[in-house]
């Protein structure tokens, strides 16, 4: 299917061609399996396109975000799923932004290079759920160590990773003016932390995403892996997030132009009642209204990607980005399930696979609500409502 003027097409041509070694079989066996696609973000790497944002000085491409959305929308659109390893595209901005030089020298090539994986950032807790500021994990300083104790919910990859980005309150909240003061971020290094303080066990979830309950009890860090000035931590995490919205808006994109194409073709061949089902509009325009809202997303996830390339505020546009790609995404996955009919419902034509994988962004990494809730004060200037 043709899309007219599509933003860098040399990228996606490169991109799609390293995909077409990772057909949808081998996402289907590894979903079967819920296993981790190494081979596949093996390739990515070595290939430098997860060091995209990771400026030249550190063995980056340094480009934009607008180029590292295309990167992962292409991942989606093959038919894979970039939520694998998307946290090694965007978590390196928090060091890269607030880190110490020090601390880029140390890591930001191993990343580029793909030596060590920054893959998690564990910012979501079991009781406090969205209302960040009210985390119960607490890194307390001891001489050149801080001692973290708490839990954590939802943290992917870490399994898969060398580093992680961890929050923690560092000064009680009784103790602060405003509640999203005393926060802090560090950088742990988990080969040094499981089994020493930090204990990971797996969550089963309806996707293959490889996602954990984090126990954390008297874990050492290092009092030099603080990332920026302590207590600063929360409004770090919340610059790096406008990025990994767009990103995932890109995602999403992906995912909704597959569902389209994927239900387009199959209207298009499937015969029923002695005429290919498409001929029914009551099939044919779901699939036609499912491209323009993907498209429209489209359009969104690249404003966003340019204000935030011109270094601009873009807190609204990702954010709308992320939740009308999301949305669209949803749309067009439930036109290609009823499109297939009861084939729809057979792993070997993935659309069930797909169906739950891009269902998860209407939930994380930010809910539809909370981005409702940002809109309606930010945007519109209504009453906080928390
Ligand atoms: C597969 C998966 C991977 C994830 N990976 C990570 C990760 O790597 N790192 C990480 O830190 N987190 C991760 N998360 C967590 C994710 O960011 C959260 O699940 C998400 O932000 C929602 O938080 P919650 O689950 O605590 O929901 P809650 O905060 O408990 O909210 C539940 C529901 O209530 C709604 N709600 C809550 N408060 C209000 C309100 N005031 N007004 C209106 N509606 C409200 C929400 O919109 C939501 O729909 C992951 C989650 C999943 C499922």
């Amino acid at each position: 299917m043709q899309h007219k003027a599509e933003r860098h097409p040399e990228i996606r041509e490169a991109v799609r061609a390293l995909c077409a070694g990772f057909p949808d079989a081998y996402f289907r066996e590894i979903d079967e399996a819920r296993g981790y696609p190494e081979a596949f973000v093996d390739a990515l790497t070595k290939a430098g396109w997860l060091a995209a944002l990771i400026p030249q000085e550190y063995g980056g491409s340094g480009l934009g975000l607008s180029e590292a959305s295309v990167i992962m929308e292409e991942i989606n659109r093959s038919g894979g799923n970039a939520g694998a390893c998307h946290g090694q595209m965007y978590n390196m901005g928090t060091l890269l932004r607030h880190g110490s030089e020090a601390q880029k020298q140390k890591y930001l090539p191993g990343i580029a290079a793909g030596s060590l994986r920054l893959q998690s950032m564990a910012v979501t807790e079991p009781t406090t759920g969205t209302d960040t500021t009210q985390l119960k994990t607490t890194a307390v300083r001891k001489a050149d160590r801080y001692v973290v104790n708490g839990q954590k919910v939802w943290i992917s990859r870490v399994q898969h990773s060398d580093l992680m980005i961890l929050l923690a309150r560092t000064t009680p909240l009784a103790e602060v003016k405003r509640k999203s003061e005393g926060m802090s971020i560090f950088i742990v290094d988990l080969e040094q932390a499981i089994g020493h303080g930090l204990t990971v066990r797996p969550i089963r979830n309806m996707v293959n995403h490889e996602t954990n309950e984090l126990f954390i009890d008297n874990l050492e860090i290092p009092a030099e892996n603080l990332i920026g000035e302590e207590g600063r931590g929360f409004k770090y995490i919340l610059d790096g997030l406008n990025a990994e919205r767009a990103l995932i808006a890109a995602e999403c994109v992906g995912d909704g132009r597959w569902f389209v194409e994927r239900a387009t073709r199959y209207a298009g061949e499937r015969v029923v009642f002695g005429r290919p089902i498409g001929k029914n509009q009551g099939v044919a325009f779901p699939i036609a209204e499912a491209y323009i809202e993907v498209e429209a997303a489209s359009l969104m996830r690249f404003a966003a990607c340019d204000l935030f390339d011109r270094g601009e505020p873009c807190g609204a546009e990702a954010n709308m980005a992320k939740h009308l790609a999301a949305k669209a995404a949803w749309e067009a996955a439930n036109v290609c399930l009823q499109t297939h009919g009861g084939f729809g419902f057979a792993a070997e034509y993935d659309v069930e696979r797909k169906f739950r994988e891009t269902r998860l962004y209407l939930v994380a990494p930010i809910s539809t609500n909370l981005i409702f809730s940002y809109m309606a004060e930010h945007v519109l200037g209504l009453p906080r409502s928390f």
